[in-house]
């Protein structure tokens, strides 16, 4: 199917919250009707108000975050994660290559779950600057704060995420209960209350046989997420054809280390982001044979292999260069302040020990966040390719907004698995989610070519943004949300 096809399909979540808002009543009246088949039976199984399914960086961050909310004090939640607990006490020495990129707006989130202070004394790198060149032509963009005391985003472990949320819920063991090594194998949706043995409530089976309930289920269970499977939701996805090599890098020397990096080549983007004066993490995507010989490289060769992909002219034509070159004496002479100077990568001398991993990549989109009593976030609701840096950062969002819409609906007395706020969770998500994965979706389909007219017309495209500062200020705070 057409990707635009497909896009537009997804938008199903938007458009659905103006026809389900009629059939709020009729909800309603259902809902009070299965209230009262739970309060008359089903105690056999114990019932929580909410439970999160999966515990990643998402799926912990809500566990965190409802568990802090005055207004769902008293309600019971349970954070379900099949894998082990991850406490660290001990930053270890080496870095992972599991880095995120984290926006100001997600570590304003972790700040208000009381996680941001401990990552901030394990190990998290901030940086003020980022430089996006295009490798056919080395037409670039820069985007940096205009006071270079701000942090444009800030580089961490993944590992350290989850152990700072995982050391925020110890503190909320009143508030939240969270059990580890629980795989979910089983889900039973909410029945009309007609149907003889009904269940009012989502029903959740763990792999050890034991039986919960929830008014409320959330699927933070990452991209191949059962709850959303199983629940029937409908997902646009596909695979793309590249893999994503991750490595911790070390520098040919020390240096500030404070700006991100990523070029485009034909094969895909290859990217530099700063972990330490003297340590970066690469982040390569591209086809998954060159992926898998990446892999199989001695350190020396695969050193090599990254210097040259961000240093070759190899990709470069003589008509590409003419036409911008052109382009940028006519745009120097209408703007001659406009544009931003060209700096160099650092350039990489080894890797860590057993560093280097390799991800396939892919895309996909549940064209529905909610159903009734259940709700997706993170990488359940949507995955995008690395190459903005945004897939936890989108997840940080879901995570405030549902954290706001349920905080209101239980301040008002409401069912927190009822229609009407999910209906808003979905709409305002979506809003923000669908536009910023098309725009990755975009860039990545844009830059998987090196044929000239592409190429000239990205290169005027780039070097036109790069020399108008509103635009990047734009772009900037969109995906600084
Ligand atoms: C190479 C690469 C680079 C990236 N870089 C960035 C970046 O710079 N910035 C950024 O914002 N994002 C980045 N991302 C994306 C980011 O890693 C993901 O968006 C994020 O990890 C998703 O988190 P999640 O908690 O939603 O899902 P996951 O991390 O997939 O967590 C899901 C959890 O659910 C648990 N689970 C699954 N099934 C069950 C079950 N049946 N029962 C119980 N538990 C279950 C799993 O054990 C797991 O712990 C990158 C991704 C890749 C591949």
């Amino acid at each position: 199917m057409h990707s635009l096809t497909k896009t537009a399909l997804s938008f199903k979540g938007i458009g659905r919250r103006c026809v389900a808002l009629n059939r709020f009543s009729e909800t309603r009246i259902i809902c009070r009707g299965l209230t009262c088949a739970a309060e008359h039976g089903g105690h056999e199984n114990e019932l929580y108000d909410v439970i999160i399914s999966g515990g990643g960086m998402v799926g912990t961050a809500m566990a965190c975050s409802l568990g802090l909310d005055p207004n769902l004090e008293g309600k019971k939640i349970l954070l379900l994660e099949a894998g082990n607990k991850k406490v660290m006490d001990k930053v270890p020495d080496a870095y992972s290559t599991r880095v995120s990129s984290i926006s100001p707006g997600s570590a304003t989130l972790l700040s208000g779950v009381g996680a941001w202070d401990h990552i901030m004394n394990m190990r998290c790198k901030p940086y003020q600057k980022m430089q996006v060149w295009d490798a056919c032509s080395d037409a670039l963009i820069t985007f940096d704060k205009e006071n270079l005391q701000d942090e444009m985003a800030y580089i961490v472990e993944n590992d350290i995420i989850v152990a700072a949320l995982t050391k925020q819920l110890e503190n909320l063991s009143d508030q939240v209960r969270v059990q580890y090594k629980s795989k979910v194998v089983k889900y039973t949706w909410p029945k009309s209350h007609q149907v003889a043995d009904a269940i009012p409530w989502v029903q959740v089976i763990l792999a050890n046989g034991q039986t919960l309930q929830t008014k409320l289920l959330i699927g933070a269970d990452g991209p191949n997420s059962m709850v959303r499977r199983e629940a029937g939701i409908p997902t646009v996805k596909w695979n793309y054809d590249q893999s994503a090599v991750v490595a911790v890098l070390h520098l040919s020397e020390p240096t500030e280390n404070n700006v991100a990096w990523q070029r485009f080549l034909p094969t895909g983007p290859i990217a530099m982001l700063p972990l330490s004066d003297t340590e970066s993490s690469l982040v390569w995507s591209t086809s998954h044979r060159n992926a898998e010989e990446l892999l199989q490289l001695d350190e020396e060769s695969f050193v090599d292999s990254i210097n040259t992909a961000f240093w070759s002219n190899e990709n470069h034509s003589e008509l590409v260069e003419t036409a911008g070159s052109l382009f940028r004496t006519a745009l120097s002479v209408l703007m001659p302040s406009a544009g931003s100077a060209r700096q160099l990568p650092p350039s990489v001398a080894g890797i860590g020990p057993k560093s280097r991993v390799m991800f396939p990549l892919g895309m996909g989109h549940a064209s529905e966040y909610i159903r009734h009593r259940v709700a997706l976030i993170g990488d359940a609701a949507h995955r995008v390719h690395p190459l903005a840096g945004q897939g936890a950062n989108l997840g940080f969002g879901d995570v405030a907004c549902l954290t706001q819409l349920l905080s209101q609906a239980a301040f008002n007395g409401k069912d927190l698995g009822a229609m009407q706020h999910l209906l808003e969770y979905e709409t305002e998500r979506q809003r923000h989610n669908l536009p910023m994965m098309a725009a990755i979706d975009l860039m990545k389909r844009l830059y998987s070519t090196n044929a000239a007219p592409m190429v000239v017309l990205r290169t005027f495209g780039l070097q036109a943004t790069n020399t108008l500062p509103a635009m990047k200020a734009q772009i900037m705070a969109f995906a600084s949300k």
